[in-house]
């Protein structure tokens, strides 16, 4: 049996209301971000899924973006979208 393991929240085919919920674009439903979306949609670039961004070990909404000589202060759930330096992993 397949199963997805991508949050609504972290998929590309949702777009959020507030912090809890927010709309499957493609049923068009309202759902809840911490759900598991449908198999089959894809995943939404965010530096938490990135290979070049180091988790804060003390403070879980922090993290490091190592792609540039000079590390800067990246979020895991920052949009990744534009970024051309993300480097995706599989989940
Ligand atoms: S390379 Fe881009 S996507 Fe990856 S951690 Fe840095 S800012 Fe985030």
């Amino acid at each position: 049996m397949k199963t997805n393991k991508i949050l609504y929240r972290d998929a590309m085919n949702y777009s959020n209301i507030d912090a809890i919920k927010g709309i499957d674009l493609l049923t068009k439903e309202i759902v809840m971000g911490d759900d598991l979306a449908p198999v089959g949609y894809k995943i939404k670039p965010k530096c938490k899924f990135c290979n070049k961004f180091l988790p804060d070990s003390k403070n879980g909404s922090l993290g490091i973006c190592k792609a540039s000589k000079n590390d800067f202060m990246a979020y895991p759930d920052m949009i990744a979208v534009t970024c051309k330096d993300y480097e995706g992993t599989n989940i």
